[in-house]
């Protein structure tokens, strides 16, 4: 299966997900919600061309925390720090912003990512919220998929987050697209190219409506080589298969990248 097809199997699941599991008096966390999308395409891509390989960290002190994506080929690539936000029932991202400090956690989760070399993303859980969903909105990837549903996992960038000054889906929509279009292959692109320039896309100004942006937002343009946490992670997936179910503990274990505060890494790696 193509990168692109398992991401919107994904935000398929999870919009039907999130509507039955509210109406079962249920809301699932965003830890939930990420750890099951990232087992569900690392199952999809153990092995062939693309190979994804999850690394939750199984500490304590992950609850709110960001996570690492990373894409790669031949040990260079692009690393997005990443926060995921779900939908209310009451339309709102309501953990979005915090009373009191209501920019706090966005310009923590930028700066964290600049200090690091990484472009800052939000992942968003959707449902089907009518009469403002995401009706009208298309797909904007080349594959032939029919909406709603692969709303249910959205990218934003926190800059124009910022600039929207709102968390309702009424407003945040215009600035979102959906996340299989982060990694919609780029015909003669490695995945690390076709991710950036597909950040890119959305970086650039936006003219008319209520998301409108003069400026490009400044995002990565180029592979670098990758950190030492990273290729390692490569370098275990590929030899441990056998034991690759006990990489959490054991790969956190001995890492020196363990103290930061992230939940875990996902790395996508190109190895055609
Ligand atoms: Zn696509």
């Amino acid at each position: 299966m193509q990168l692109c097809a398992s991401f919107r199997k994904e935000a398929g699941r999870v919009w039907k997900q999130m509507k039955e599991s509210s109406r079962l008096g249920l809301a699932l966390s965003e830890e939930t919600i990420t750890e099951t999308c990232l087992y569900n395409i690392a199952r999809q891509h153990q092995s062939g061309n693309i190979t994804v390989i999850p690394a939750t960290k199984p500490q304590e002190a992950k609850h709110g925390a960001d996570w690492e994506w990373w894409f790669t080929r031949n040990g260079k690539g692009v690393g997005y720090r990443v926060q995921a936000k779900r939908l209310f029932p009451s339309g709102r991202y309501e953990s979005l912003f915090k009373k009191g400090r209501p920019l706090g956690q966005l310009k923590k989760l930028v700066s964290a990512a600049k200090s690091d070399g990484l472009d800052p993303l939000y992942c968003f859980f959707n449902f089907d919220f009518p009469p403002n969903g995401f009706y009208g909105f298309h797909n904007n990837c080349r594959h032939d998929y029919r909406g709603p549903s692969f709303w249910g996992c959205t990218i934003a960038l926190p800059h124009d987050v910022e600039l929207m000054a709102a968390d309702g889906i009424d407003k945040l929509r215009t600035i979102m697209s959906p996340w299989h279009s982060l990694v919609c292959h780029r015909p003669k692109l490695s995945l690390p190219d076709t991710v950036m320039k597909n950040v890119q896309d959305l970086a650039r100004p936006r003219i008319g409506g209520s998301g409108a942006r003069k400026t490009s937002i400044e995002v990565t343009t180029s592979a670098r080589v990758l950190p030492g946490y990273v290729g390692r992670l490569i370098e275990r997936a590929a030899s441990v298969e056998e034991t690759r179910r006990f990489l959490d503990f054991d790969y956190w274990g001995d890492e020196p990248s363990s103290g930061r505060n992230i939940a875990g890494v996902v790395v996508v790696d190109d190895r055609s």
